[in-house]
């Protein structure tokens, strides 16, 4: 007997360590509730994860098995766990973040003592850490090296979900509600969770945006990206089966440019480029799915990048980081159409769009010249698909301070991004409903309005909190003091 310790695999299928468990014997599935975990989570986390743990319980009881529900510690419960159910080992999947590394470090210390085996899988990306370096043996610090070699690396396929009759007849205690767990029910909607939900999701982006990804992903309105990140921050979906999904998609290209009939050469000329493009565009959603893997190397290997700069410079940047405009920020109320929208966006959906984002990150470093660690505090109190290697990978490229971050002297011009990726001004309107009368024109001049002009077309809406020409060249200037150039 062993026990199957789920974690951030909130799944049956694909999910390599419960595979692997299953097939050298019978499996009690197993989940946690960690205390210290908990302090670390939000509430839309927390009603997502519960929602993903109803799913697989229901899975579980309906496989003539159940999911063991415990709460407290894991170094105290998973010994106790064994010896209940007299299991001579646990397996669980890795998770490479530093808390979780300090966790399994402890856990595994505790089972050695109690004279339980235990096995360690590797499962939540397709290449572990360590495995794809420079010639020297290094890790990557330059994303598009990483990539090359990424895209060459045989992928693992997905594995089956256990048969019913490995699962142990077991029974377990309800799930506790978000209240008992000290959460209140989030204020956003939180998308749908479980693999049901993810495969959904999966299915419906490889059937249509996957082709037009490369092209509309910048674009917040028009639906193309894939919106898997929490089902991959929690595991509802396994990385091999969403790879896998994305070759076919693939296949499915190539098959179709394969049966078109034989027109007249110009015809033919522009199926191939068609069908290039459709295989350019999946290609470019799969280095995304890379991304994910290298910020997980770069946070394996550099743990201390939760709270510290990866590039340092010579001097520390001096950050202005002045408590209103931080507020301001955080509500959506900067007077910089698009990046309100998008912090609002962030507070109704837990979730906000990659473009929007970087647009907000940026000014929040930029422009506010408020620490990048104010913004990723932020973010994980509200996003649903809060990653450590994600989310810090992203702050400290937008404050540049990462890895392959921008050019210090990069600095977006928060106007010409509402006008170039949202020029109908159709997302400002949506999460901006003080903005909702005005002409995408007036919305993207909002800056250079006069006073009065303001008043007339949208009263509620503030005024903006800082000048952008003004604040750049302050920027300019902090980080040129850093870097020792001025
Ligand atoms: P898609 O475009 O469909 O991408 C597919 C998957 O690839 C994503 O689900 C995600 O797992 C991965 N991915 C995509 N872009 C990136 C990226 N730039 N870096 C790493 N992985 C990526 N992503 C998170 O998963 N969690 C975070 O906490 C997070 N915080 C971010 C903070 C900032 C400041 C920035 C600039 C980006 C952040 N990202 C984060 C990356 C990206 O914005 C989201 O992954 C993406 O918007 C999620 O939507 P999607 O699933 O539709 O993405």
């Amino acid at each position: 007997m062993q026990l199957h310790w789920h974690r951030r695999d909130l799944r049956v299928a694909d999910n390599r360590g419960l595979t692997m468990a299953a097939e050298s014997g019978t499996v009690v599935p197993v989940f946690v509730f960690d205390d210290e975990i908990l302090a670390h989570a939000a509430s839309p986390r927390v009603r997502f994860m519960l929602d993903a743990l109803a799913e697989l319980r229901a899975w579980y009881r309906d496989h003539g098995s159940d999911l063991l529900v415990a709460h407290g510690d894991p170094k105290e419960v998973l010994p106790e766990l064994a010896d209940e159910y007299d299991a001579d080992r646990v397996v669980w999947n890795k998770d490479y973040s530093g808390l979780a590394r300090h966790r399994d470090a402890a856990v595994r210390r505790a089972l050695d003592e109690a004279g339980v085996g235990r096995d360690v899988v590797h499962d939540a990306i397709h290449h572990e850490p360590g495995s794809i370096t420079t010639n020297d043996g290094e890790p990557y610090s330059v994303y598009t090296y990483f990539w090359k070699k990424w895209r060459k690396r045989e992928k693992e396929s997905p594995y089956d979900a256990p048969d019913a009759d490995r699962l142990a007849d077991v029974s377990g205690d309800e799930l506790p509600s978000i209240d008992e767990l000290g959460f209140d029910e989030p204020d956003a909607d939180v998308q749908s969770a479980g693999t049901a939900a993810a495969r959904k999701r999966l299915d419906a982006f490889c059937d249509d945006a996957i082709y037009r990804y490369d092209e509309d992903r910048d674009y917040p309105t028009r639906d193309a990206t894939s919106r898997l990140s929490t089902d991959l921050k929690f595991g509802t979906i396994g990385i091999r089966e969403v790879y896998r999904a994305t070759e076919e998609a693939k296949a499915a290209v190539a098959d179709e440019s394969d049966s078109e009939p034989d027109g007249d050469e110009g015809d033919a000329e522009s199926n191939d480029e068609a069908t290039n493009d459709d295989v350019e565009s999946v290609e470019e959603f799969q280095s995304q799915l890379a991304w994910r893997e290298f910020y997980t190397h770069v946070l394996f290997f550099n743990p201390e990048v939760v709270s510290q700069n990866y590039k340092e410079y010579d001097h520390d940047i001096e950050w202005r980081n002045d408590a209103d405009e931080l507020q301001a920020w955080k509500e959506g109320k900067t007077g910089y159409p698009i990046v309100d929208a998008g912090m609002r966006q962030l507070r109704e959906e837990a979730y906000m769009h990659n473009r929007m984002r970087m647009v907000v990150a940026s000014f929040l470093t930029k422009d506010l010249l408020v620490d990048w660690r104010e913004g990723y505090a932020h973010f994980c109190e509200h996003l649903a698909d809060h990653d450590t290697a994600n989310d810090n990978g992203g702050w400290q490229w937008a404050a540049s301070t990462g890895t392959d971050a921008q050019p210090y002297f990069r600095i977006f011009n928060p106007m010409t991004q509402g006008e170039r990726y949202d020029a109908d001004a159709e997302y400002i309107k949506q999460y901006v409903p003080e903005l909702a009368d005005a002409t995408a024109d007036t919305i993207h001049e909002w800056h250079e309005l006069s006073e009065m002009e303001r008043e007339r077309v949208a009263p509620e809406y503030p005024e903006p909190i800082v000048d952008h020409s003004e604040r750049r060249e302050q920027a300019l200037s902090m980080y040129k003091r850093a870097r020792g150039d001025d």
